[in-house]
C-alpha cells in the first residue's frame, strides 16, 4: 500500500462541503474535552453525543472536576446515552488516574494514553491526532472498513487491522493528520457505511472494492446477455 496523493487530495475537496461541526472539533476544546468526547462516543453515534457533549463538557471542563464529582453524579450525565453504568465508572477511574499519574492533565504521549484505564488503541490514536496534532495509528471501525474496501481486503482479520490502521497513516499527509481523519470519519458516515453508498464518493475512481463491483456487474451483465442470447437461439 504505497503512498499517494490522490486519497488526500479528493478528500480534502470533498470535506471542505461535507464537514460535521461537532462540538468537540471546536477550535477552542481541551485535550480533556477530546478525550471526554471519545470516550462518549464508544458504541454511539455523533449526533447523540452530540446532544448532550456541551452540557457534560460545562459541568465538568477539566478531570479535577470529574474526579471530584464521582460516578453517583456522573450517571446522570450520560443516562441519555444508554449503558450509564459502565460509563460512568470508566469516566470516574479515568479522570481520577489522569489526577494522580498525570497531576489532571492529558498525557502526549501514546504508550502514557494506553496505561491509563479504559484507553484503548483507538481512544489513545484519536488523543494523539485530534487533540495534538500528531500522526498515529487510529483504528476505528469506519477507518477499517473504508482502508479494506479502497484496498479491496473484505476479509481484514485482527492482525490485518493493524495494517489497514497503518495505511491510513501512510496516506496521512504530513502536518494535515487531524483533517485527513476527520474526512475520513465523516466520509465513513456519509458514503462508505455498512451498505455502501459509492455514487458521488470522492474515493469512488481509484477505490479496488467500487472498481470489483463494476467488473463484477460487468461479467453479470455479459453472462445474462449470453445466455438470452444463447436461449433466444
Ligand atoms: S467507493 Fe464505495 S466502497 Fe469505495 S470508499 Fe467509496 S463508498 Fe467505500
Amino acid at each position: 500500500m504505497a503512498k499517494s496523493r490522490y486519497m488526500w487530495n479528493k478528500l480534502r475537496k470533498w470535506h471542505e462541503q461535507n464537514y460535521r461541526n461537532y462540538p468537540w472539533r471546536s477550535q477552542d476544546i481541551t485535550a480533556w474535552g477530546i478525550l471526554l468526547a471519545e470516550m462518549l462516543l464508544r458504541r454511539t453515534d455523533g449526533p447523540t453525543v452530540a446532544k448532550i457533549f456541551p452540557e457534560i463538557y460545562k459541568r465538568y471542563p477539566t478531570p479535577q472536576d470529574m474526579a471530584e464529582a464521582g460516578e453517583s453524579e456522573i450517571i446522570e450525565y450520560v443516562r441519555p446515552l444508554g449503558l450509564w453504568g459502565q460509563r460512568s465508572k470508566a469516566l470516574a477511574q479515568l479522570s481520577q488516574a489522569l489526577i494522580k499519574r498525570h497531576s489532571g492533565t492529558v498525557p502526549k504521549k501514546l504508550d502514557k494514553l494506553l496505561d491509563l484505564p479504559h484507553v484503548g488503541p483507538y481512544v489513545g490514536g484519536a488523543v494523539m491526532v485530534f487533540a495534538y496534532g500528531k500522526p498515529a495509528p487510529m483504528p476505528d471501525v469506519n477507518i477499517i472498513r473504508i482502508m479494506s474496501r479502497f484496498f479491496c481486503l473484505p476479509d481484514a482479520t485482527p492482525g490485518d487491522i493493524r495494517k489497514l490502521a497503518a495505511a491510513a497513516l501512510e496516506q496521512c499527509p504530513r502536518g494535515r493528520s487531524r483533517q485527513f481523519f476527520y474526512a475520513l470519519l465523516d466520509l465513513g458516515s456519509a458514503h462508505c457505511r455498512a451498505r455502501p453508498r459509492c455514487p458521488g464518493c470522492p474515493l469512488e475512481r481509484k477505490c479496488q472494492s467500487r472498481i470489483g463491483i463494476h467488473i463484477y456487474t460487468m461479467e453479470l451483465n455479459i453472462a445474462e446477455e449470453t445466455t438470452s442470447y444463447e436461449q433466444k437461439g
